[in-house]
């Protein structure tokens, strides 16, 4: 994809003194300076599924998302980079003046929007349920919902480039675990690999990670960082990220990366981690969510 260089995503290491006396060092990969939609994970869980949509002779994407979802704007985006078509199935029936800010992007885009109930959107897993829906979008390519397929995971493995073997732990925050599943199976067994889950009662995810992830090596999720649940916040975690951004220069997404961070300096002191530590967390994007927050912010 023209756009969307590597070289654009770095590593910066975070400077709050008090990291110091828990562990060496924490550093952070940039993966939202990849592109400001297509960022962080997205375009690395899309490029397989779009590249095999092309060479298949798809002329349409079809994808599935929420109303804020990144993974939809960002196949919006990719999409059109690809000189595609792409319908975005989205959960839940909103009138045109109550889109948010997401999916006008989306449109903007020329993705085509599909509203459905949130009860019609459970099913969208289910064979029959996507073979009717194949009947009414005979030429598009099917990509699951956050790029939760195989090619999904072969396209994260590729993050396992910008990590040199000198880290001890990686973290990272989980949606679906694509990302985190790709990158475990990718990095050799003695980095550990942390998963935050934004969503309450997330240890679920678990259960679906499992079976994805090839031989023995040490991973662990936690959910106790969920601030109310999936897409949830409160004033402290606000604050947080206003912090952050003052102290590291780097803005934080309230969906995902702000939780995980705030559950890495959480860690520290319950000495979770071993004082010889060397952490990489992987700030994957998603920052075009904070759009819905924006007057509460100071970036
Ligand atoms: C989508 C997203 C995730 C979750 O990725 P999965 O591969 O679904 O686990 C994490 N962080 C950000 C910023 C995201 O947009």
């Amino acid at each position: 994809m023209a756009t969307i260089k590597k070289e654009q995503a770095f590593i910066q290491p975070l400077n709050p003194i008090w990291y110091l006396p828990y562990v060496e060092k924490i550093d952070m990969l940039r993966l939202d300076m990849l592109h400001p939609v297509i960022s962080g994970n997205k375009w690395f869980k899309l490029k397989h599924n779009l590249n095999d949509a092309l060479a298949k002779g798809f002329d349409t994407i079809l994808t599935f998302g929420g109303a804020y979802s990144n993974h939809l704007l960002a196949t919006a985006a990719a999409v059109k980079e690809y000189d595609l078509k792409s319908i975005g199935v989205v959960r839940g029936i909103y009138p045109e003046e109550e889109l948010s800010p997401t999916l006008l992007e989306c449109i903007s885009n020329g993705m085509q929007l599909e509203f459905i109930s949130r009860e019609e959107y459970a099913k969208k897993d289910n064979d029959d349920w996507l073979k009717k829906l194949l009947d009414r979008h005979p030429r598009a390519y099917i990509i699951p919902e956050g790029g939760a397929n195989e090619k999904g995971r072969e396209g994260a493995e590729e993050i396992a480039e910008f990590i040199s073997p000198e880290y001890t732990h990686i973290c990272i925050a989980v949606g679906t675990g694509t990302t985190f599943i790709g990158l475990r199976n990718a990095l050799p067994a003695q980095q550990e690999i942390l998963g935050f889950v934004p969503m309450k009662q997330g240890q679920y995810i678990e259960d679906e990670i499992m079976p994805l992830i090839k031989g023995y090596k040490p991973w662990e999720l936690f959910d106790n960082w969920h601030f109310g649940g999936f897409g949830k916040w409160n004033e402290k975690l606000l604050a947080f990220m206003n912090n952050f951004y003052v102290l590291n220069n780097i803005p934080l997404d309230f969906v995902y990366t702000a939780k995980m961070m705030y559950g890495v300096e959480d860690l520290l002191p319950q000495h979770f981690f071993p004082p010889n530590a060397k952490i990489l967390c992987i700030h994957t994007g998603g920052l075009q969510g904070n759009n819905s927050i924006q007057e509460l912010m100071e970036y």
